[in-house]
């Protein structure tokens, strides 16, 4: 399982390349990190958006606002990615 989400993280980065998975500053993290956007985050999980929402109201996954922008998610909090 764990395998396989990274397997899936890798092809997303590949396709979208540089147009998401930009860094940002998460205060949870105390550090630069990448993020997905809620969409890229809950197809990732292969739970779903709703999953990923209760995951997010429980501070099990980062959110990062950025001003104008949608809701960005903190890679390092998805499941799997924790180093
Ligand atoms: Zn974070």
């Amino acid at each position: 399982m764990r395998r396989r989400l990274k397997v899936t993280i890798t092809k997303i980065r590949t396709r979208t390349g540089s147009a998401s998975g930009f860094e940002v500053f998460c205060p949870v993290c105390g550090g630069q990190t990448e993020t997905l956007s809620i969409e890229e985050s809950a197809r990732l999980l292969a739970a779903g958006r709703e999953r990923l929402e209760e995951m997010i109201a429980a501070r099990l996954v980062h959110t990062v606002s950025i001003a104008g922008a949608p809701r960005r998610v903190c890679v390092n909090s998805l499941p799997g990615r924790k180093s």
